[in-house]
């Protein structure tokens, strides 16, 4: 393949471009599409130089190792994400979790419940999505993974959804985070993905102090929260949490060593 002069030709469209990854995204589109011709491969690769997330481009992406359908009604998975996906399974085997019932809230593609649900095979995950069109992503990936999640397309910021669920034992959650100017200065890929996904209100925090106190109640006692933020996120997420009573509160770092997500634990009562 690398040879081959047409493959070359489009590793120098796309960066001429500015493309840096050009070879890489080369490879995957040849990759994907075995059976496009010149044409449909040379249309793809304009449109990855003109800053088209290749992901979108692909239709397919790695999470945890499963495969998850990805359109622009969902945010891409992001490898940094895979972090909530480690602590939860650790969780559980540190506590000795061998059933726990888990509720994924923003779930956009589903990534995070489906990998869930397929690595903690005794769980019963349910995934809450607003969005009717990222709900139908959700449940293509389930089905492709075979996997049995609950889904149940819902506002998280409403009490009435909190309302339906109680005795979860971990409520996970990568929910919109980046704040009013984080959003003026996105990366080219990142305005093709739904800005309900990404904007978290002017200091990227609505969610949090939403959703904390209002999903605290269908918590068990003792049960835990899981959540992924922004770089600089963590000692307001923090805060948050301490407010709402929780305690036990310990911050994870990602690969690139930034502070990514926390781990807090509601409060038993004795
Ligand atoms: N991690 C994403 C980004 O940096 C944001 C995802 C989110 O807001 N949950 O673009």
């Amino acid at each position: 393949m690398v040879n081959n002069k047409f493959f070359r030709e489009c590793v120098s469209i796309m960066a001429e471009n500015g493309i840096e990854s050009a070879y890489f995204d080369t490879k995957c589109i040849f990759e994907d599409f075995p059976h496009a011709d010149r044409k449909e491969i040379l249309s793809m690769v304009e449109k990855r130089s003109a800053g088209y997330p290749l992901q979108y481009i692909l239709g397919t992406w790695e999470f945890y190792g499963y495969k998850m359908t990805v359109n622009e009604n969902v945010l891409i998975p992001r490898p940094e994400t895979e972090l909530l996906i480690e602590n939860v399974i650790s969780l559980c085997r540190k506590n000795n979790i061998i059933r726990p019932v888990i509720a994924d809230l923003c779930s956009g593609s589903g990534c995070i419940a489906i990998a869930l649900d397929k690595e903690i095979p005794e769980s019963e995950v349910t995934a809450v999505e607003i969005s009717g069109k990222a709900v139908e992503v959700i449940r293509k990936n389930a089905e492709i993974n075979h996997s049995d999640i609950d889904i149940f397309c819902a506002d998280v910021l409403r009490n009435e959804t909190a309302e339906i669920f109680s005795g979860i034992d971990i409520i996970v959650s990568n929910p919109p985070y980046l704040t009013t100017e984080e959003m003026n200065v996105l990366q080219k890929e990142v305005t093709f993905e739904p800005v309900t996904a990404l904007y978290g209100g002017a200091d990227g925090l609505d969610f949090y102090r939403k959703m904390i106190p209002l999903w605290k109640k269908s918590l068990k006692n003792g049960g835990y929260i899981m959540f992924e933020f922004g770089d600089g996120q963590h000692e307001e997420v923090g805060n948050i949490l301490e407010h709402n009573d929780f305690h036990n509160i310990t911050f994870s770092r990602d690969l690139q060593k930034i502070i990514r997500s926390v781990t807090a634990q509601k409060q038993e009562v004795l």
